[in-house]
């Protein structure tokens, strides 16, 4: 009973690195989570700015012992030293010990002999990031009044042994939510309706932490707002909501201020970067709400994602790939493609592991439309030339359109040459020339 009392007032929210990315960033964070002083919420933070990348190139010289490891490693630390200096007045404040023994484990770590396992040392290595952040920002708060609770995401999201893609065991992470992270809302002397706690990362069975996938911080908020049965979910964004277009490409972009589930889970799916595509499930399947908000502008209304009817009556969106590679696969015998080779061709793709981002058949021949610029691309060319004939075109462009018409298509396509056309009813996808 005391259980369900605590699940139905708990929302979660979740901040990405961008939202974290300096002092005064922090500060603002803080700013926003005063309005909420009524609430519990479990609250999800990402590594501050672009400190998953500092740590994945920290990583590479690490493993390939290259020189510039010492570089980038002070890099880190100079970035979260200069953040918890203008944080932290009182430099005898416990945090500036704290942020150095994290890094002193990690400069013990990239001296030490790294295993064979590179994607094992990658989660070691990057997983940092979130642990610096959630506790400057854990300290910080609780320094300035906003009482919380940090809580290791390590205790309670586990997985399986899949290091750098993580598979979520869902029993046991419900089980750890009821365990350790509930009674602390509950807690009778000394309540708290704020915990912290790192997105992206969890622990393998043999407790060593692990990483869900990158930019995989929604994802983890949504593992929480299921466990938790929340109310609902926000995350905090540097845009005003689910926009149509990604405004690093088009000035004139239009805020969609209620989308379904469904078609979430599809712009998500064809590339809109502006959710993790595994974000949806747990929400639609517990039908918790997501807002997508700005932090820039906390009090305008942001996107509300749920459960809504709606098939009709959107505006276009549009989602664009760069770098695509369209491959054409045939027998060689001039025979014709059915069960027995698809099933071959997939057999292979599966095995490289490699996503399909558009397909087609005729008569002769399949054709795939898949990003060029990874590492398994000759591997699959060659794979597949032993018993297909293989042809290729690269440097390409997919455009996906929903609920499409046929200016906006003229408009995105201007006048490019169209190497593959798919239409669907509520969706077209176009690959050109880049
Ligand atoms: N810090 C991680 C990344 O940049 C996770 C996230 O931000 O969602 O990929
Ligand atoms: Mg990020």
């Amino acid at each position: 009973m005391s259980i369900l009392n605590a699940q139905n007032n708990m929302k979660v929210f979740k901040f990405g690195g961008a939202s974290v990315n300096s002092a005064d960033a922090v500060k603002n964070v803080a700013e926003i989570l005063k309005n909420y002083k009524e609430e519990k919420l479990l609250i999800v933070i990402s590594a501050m700015g672009k400190t998953t990348n500092a740590l994945e190139r920290l990583c590479q010289a690490y493993l390939d012992k290259t020189t510039d490891c010492h570089d980038i490693f002070e890099g880190i630390y100079n970035y979260h030293f200069q953040i918890i200096n203008a944080l932290f007045s009182d430099k005898n404040h416990e945090i500036f010990e704290e942020i150095n023994s994290i890094f002193k484990e990690l400069n013990i770590k990239i001296k030490s002999h790294p295993s064979e396992n590179y994607d094992f040392e990658y989660d070691q290595i990057v997983s940092t990031g979130e642990l610096l952040s959630t506790k400057i920002i854990s300290f910080y708060l609780n320094s300035s009044g906003i009482k919380n609770t940090w809580l290791n995401a390590c205790d309670i999201i586990k997985t399986d042994n899949t290091y750098r893609e993580g598979k979520v065991d869902w029993q046991e992470c419900m089980h750890k939510t009821n365990r350790l992270l509930i009674p602390i809302f509950e807690d009778k002397f000394s309540p708290v309706s704020f915990v912290i706690t790192q997105g992206f990362v969890g622990s393998s069975p043999d407790e060593h932490p692990i990483t869900l996938g990158r930019e995989g911080s929604d994802y983890s908020a949504a593992i929480f707002a299921y466990n938790l049965n929340a109310t609902e979910m926000i995350i905090w964004k540097d845009v005003p909501g689910v926009l149509n277009a990604d405004p690093k490409y088009f000035e004139d972009t239009h805020k969609l201020d209620k989308i379904s589930y469904t078609e979430a889970i599809e712009l998500a799916y064809y590339g809109a970067s502006i959710i993790h595509p595994k974000t949806i499930k747990p929400l639609q399947n517990k039908n918790i709400p997501l807002k997508i908000k700005s932090f820039i502008h906390p009090e305008e209304e942001g996107t509300i994602i749920s459960d809504i009817d709606q098939a009709e009556g959107l505006i276009p969106s549009f989602i664009f790939k760069k770098n695509q590679c369209l491959v054409s696969i045939s027998p060689r015998d001039f025979s014709f493609i059915a069960e027995e080779n698809l099933s071959s061709i997939f057999g292979i793709l599966a095995k490289i592991g490699i996503k399909i981002n558009l397909m087609q058949n005729s008569a002769i021949s399949f054709s795939i439309c898949i990003d060029e610029n990874n590492n398994k691309f000759e591997l699959l060319i060659s794979e597949l030339k032993k018993d297909y004939k293989v042809k290729y075109n690269q440097n390409l462009e997919l455009i996906t359109i929903r609920h499409y018409d046929q200016q906006t298509i003229d408009k995105l396509v201007n006048g490019r040459e169209i190497k593959l056309e798919q239409k669907s009813r509520l969706t077209v996808q176009i690959v050109v020339k880049g």
